[in-house]
């Protein structure tokens, strides 16, 4: 059987399908391991609630069982949802939207997949167009998300140093080069892994080039705002036709139900339901249908802002403190990048004596699974690709239980202390 490149490439690559697989198989095996690797949320019981509650009703009520399970919903999803989320986003932030500016998808990640596949690739014309990612480390999850080979482009960020410990990635606008042969630039923020948000000046900036080129900015809001608002900075919501922005009910508590939502201009959203007809048919009702009351009552902007961005921040602060205590007097340099969101801390350890990845097995092999940073630059090339950067980091999820975290974040401190000290014996 000859399997295609595409085929072939996702076989092969030690990208996002081994990295689920390994995660996965981690959590399956029984072991009692720390799990710092996923972006799995955390539990919030305020949020359980409010969705068993709606359950119930939906339980109770005929029409509303047939909707959320018993009808294929149009391709670009199920409209009722649509309707409120349009008001929502209307009435708070004059958005201007229509039914046709938002298409619904199997999780935000289909949508990426979908939509890098419909900017960048052959464009039928005899060239060949990228994705530019602006600021790399960025998202493992679009790595192989390209049909095409060598879809994106990235670039190495500027570090700026923020606090004797802390460092923060800008994005370096003298070394961007927007072609005419990019066809999107795209943007996680909040950023996974690192936690940065790209601020609203750079947001700007961005989408002023995407306009200078007539190119779509795809901004992936998987963490970011209006929902579900897992930022510990100032970020402001922002969509206008130039913009793809990318939602998600996963990290609201949702992952299971694999609700993306995706807010274009119309054509966008006309050409992404007749991709999401080709490959599924119809989009998956139980997400939008569970969700559409808090989106109706505006349930959940508040959720998101009173609810579920604390109980991030209170974890974010108690690891970073652990973390800090853990490493007080090493020996070897260190920084986490400033956490402005999401749900990891980006630790960077320069002149790291092992790779990353050694750094990773040495404490799965502890019990500690986090997850090596090497695998979050896809599309540096040239002399970026030697980057020494990308073996010194790691990514630590801090979701999961405070103390749990805490554990683990002792043993990554005390194992890099146990790395360092060896190198430096003679
Ligand atoms: N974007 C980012 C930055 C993510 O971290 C993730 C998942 O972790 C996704 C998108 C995809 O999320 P989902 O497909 O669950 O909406």
């Amino acid at each position: 059987m000859k399997l295609s490149a595409f085929a072939r490439k996702l076989t092969a690559d030690a990208g996002i399908t081994s990295l689920m697989d390994d995660l996965g198989n981690a959590m399956a095996s029984g072991d009692d391991l720390i799990m710092m690797g996923g972006g799995n949320p955390g539990h919030i019981p305020e949020v359980a609630d409010r969705i068993r509650e709606i359950l119930a009703g939906i339980s109770q009520n005929d029409e509303d069982i047939r909707r959320l399970v018993g009808v294929y919903d149009p391709p670009q999803g199920e409209k009722r949802f649509i309707s409120a989320l349009v008001d929502l986003l209307n009435r708070e932030y004059g958005w201007g939207l229509t039914p046709d500016n938002i298409a619904l998808t199997n999780g935000s990640q289909a949508a990426f997949f979908m939509l890098f596949n419909m900017f960048g690739g052959e464009d039928g014309e005899g060239g060949h167009r990228h994705i530019l990612l602006p600021l790399a480390p960025e998202y493992i999850g679009y790595a192989d998300a390209g049909i095409a080979p060598e879809l994106f482009r990235a670039n190495k960020p500027e570090i700026t140093y923020t606090g004797e410990h802390e460092f923060k990635y800008r994005v370096d606008f003298d070394a961007l080069d927007v072609t005419d042969q990019t066809g999107a630039i795209c943007v996680s923020r909040p950023t996974n892994p690192t936690g940065n948000v790209i601020t609203d000046e750079e947001l700007a900036r961005l989408e002023s080039l995407a306009r200078q080129h007539d190119i779509p900015l795809i901004v992936d809001g998987a963490y970011g705002t209006p929902f579900p608002s897992l930022l510990f900075t100032d970020a402001a919501p922002t969509w206008n036709e130039q913009i793809i922005l990318c939602l998600s009910l996963s990290k609201l508590g949702l992952p299971a139900a694999r609700t993306g939502i995706v807010i274009a201009s119309a054509p966008v959203i006309r050409a992404l339901s007749g991709m999401n007809a080709i490959l599924n048919l119809a989009t998956g009702s139980f997400g939008a249908v569970l969700a559409e009351p808090l989106v109706r009552s505006g349930e959940i902007l508040r959720l998101s802002r009173d609810v579920v961005c604390p109980f991030y921040r209170q974890k974010m602060v108690k690891a970073v403190a652990v973390f800090t205590e853990a490493m007080a007097g090493a020996d070897c340099p260190w920084y986490v990048h400033r956490p402005e969101g999401a749900m990891f801390l980006w630790l960077w350890f320069p002149g790291l004596p092992i790779s990353s990845l050694e750094l990773y097995r040495r404490l799965k092999a502890r019990g500690v699974l986090v997850v090596s940073g090497h695998y979050f630059f896809p599309g540096l090339s040239g002399e970026d690709a030697g980057w020494a950067h990308q073996r010194e980091c790691l990514r630590v999820t801090y979701s999961q239980d405070d103390d749990r975290v805490a554990d683990g974040l002792r043993i990554i401190a005390d194992e890099v202390r146990a790395v360092t000290a060896q190198a430096e014996r003679p």
